[in-house]
């Protein structure tokens, strides 16, 4: 296997190998070899050396970390009324949290220039300097192609369509690079990430404005082809062919059961909603009809979501966004129980998410340092 200093420290990143002796063990590299490659993260600043782990008993194995404020990320989660902007740690940790307000259907140009100049003010706010920011990770609610990086006619997001944003981005923060993700998908990073151990198939699913799902299967996101995996809020439902979704359908789930259709019907009861964050709010306040119509679009979803558990057999389905609540997984476990064989559910786990709104901000970061402290990436940087 190829040991340079970028293998050496993904052992070290993913807990395989934390002292000498199990790096050692691990890479079969000679003991001067290892050494110098040790040595080179260190001097990096790659890696901490835990030298005070224990340090009456002068014999313990010494502790190498990776060094979690070596550098920060910036990772900024666009929905469709306000963008969650992050600054985070190597591990993921958020040190700074904002939220700001836009609207993605005024396009990306404008969306884009209130994003950076928000991150900007943040560095500044931080005293972090755009030199110690290794990385920016950014997500919307619409599928991205893998390859490009680029929304790939994302339903929501008119003017989106095959937009630079990475580029653009990158050309107000120059020297920075820039992962972009669908924001389920990194929510579903942000989640798995924080479980006590890898899940061999996972499912986030997301309710919030809009619906969409992120899938994980042996500890790695699962995009599709072009982007598209998961992104079932346009499936359509036979029985509400007259419902017009925000796409240009009809009979689309979301058109029934996201935060937008479910805010609606709150409406025409004389209660003001907009969002999916509204009947949140409403839910969270034990608002009645919020309550009910929530349960009734989780019912509605469970229809869908049957078919996901069916294809995927998920460990666990973590359910996230802003219409996350206890009458949404009531709804759900209604339908998704009732349409699945029991053999599909036996060993399934339906849960709330244990991240809530940093989800997807935690997820980018996680996707960024993946590719920025990858083992190719540190040996080009350090030599192999
Ligand atoms: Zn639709």
């Amino acid at each position: 296997m190829p040991t340079g200093p970028g293998d050496v420290l993904a052992l070290i990143r993913a807990g395989e190998a934390t002292t000498r002796g199990a790096l050692l063990e691990q890479t079969g590299l000679s003991r001067m070899t290892l050494s110098r490659r040790v040595d080179t993260l260190l001097s990096a600043g790659l890696v901490v050396d835990d030298g005070g782990a224990g340090a009456s008993s002068g014999r313990r194995a010494r502790l190498l970390r990776f060094h979690a404020d070596h550098a920060k990320v910036v990772a900024v989660a666009v929905d469709t009324t306000h963008a969650r902007i992050a600054l985070t740690d190597l591990v993921a940790q958020p040190v700074a949290v904002e939220e700001i307000a836009l609207d993605v259907t005024d396009g990306p140009a404008p969306t884009l220039a209130a994003i950076t100049a928000a991150v900007t003010a943040l560095l500044e706010r931080t005293a972090t300097p755009v030199s110690s920011v290794c990385g920016f990770g950014l997500s919307i609610p619409g599928p991205v192609d893998p390859l490009t990086g680029r929304p790939n006619q994302p339903p929501m997001m008119p003017g989106w369509d095959g937009y630079p944003m990475a580029d653009e981005v990158a050309a107000a923060l120059p020297g920075i690079p820039v992962v972009t993700a669908n924001d389920a998908d990194a929510a579903a990073i942000g989640e798995e990430r924080s479980r006590p151990s890898t899940t061999r198939a996972m499912c986030l699913l997301k309710v919030a404005t809009g619906i969409g799902t992120g899938i994980i299967i042996d500890g790695r996101p699962y995009r599709g082809l072009d982007g598209g995996a998961g992104d079932i809020g346009h499936v359509r439902l036979r029985d509400h062919p007259d419902a017009l979704c925000q796409c240009g359908a009809r009979g689309c789930l979301a058109a029934v059961a996201s935060g937008r259709a479910v805010a609606a019907k709150l409406r025409e009861r004389g209660i003001p909603a907009q969002s999916g964050r509204d009947v949140g709010r409403l839910v969270a306040h034990g608002n009645a009809d919020a309550d009910q119509l929530t349960r009734e679009a989780g019912q509605l979803i469970g229809e869908v979501l049957a078919t996901v558990v069916c294809v995927l057999n998920p460990e666990v389905v973590v359910v996230g966004g802003a219409m996350s609540s206890a009458p949404l997984l009531a709804g759900l476990r209604e339908t998704l129980y009732r349409l699945t064989p029991a053999r599909a559910t036996r060993h399934l786990t339906l849960e709330m998410g244990r991240l809530g709104d940093d989800a997807a901000v935690v997820g980018l970061a996680h996707a960024v340092v993946d590719e920025v402290f990858s083992a190719a990436a540190v040996n080009a940087r350090l030599g192999a």
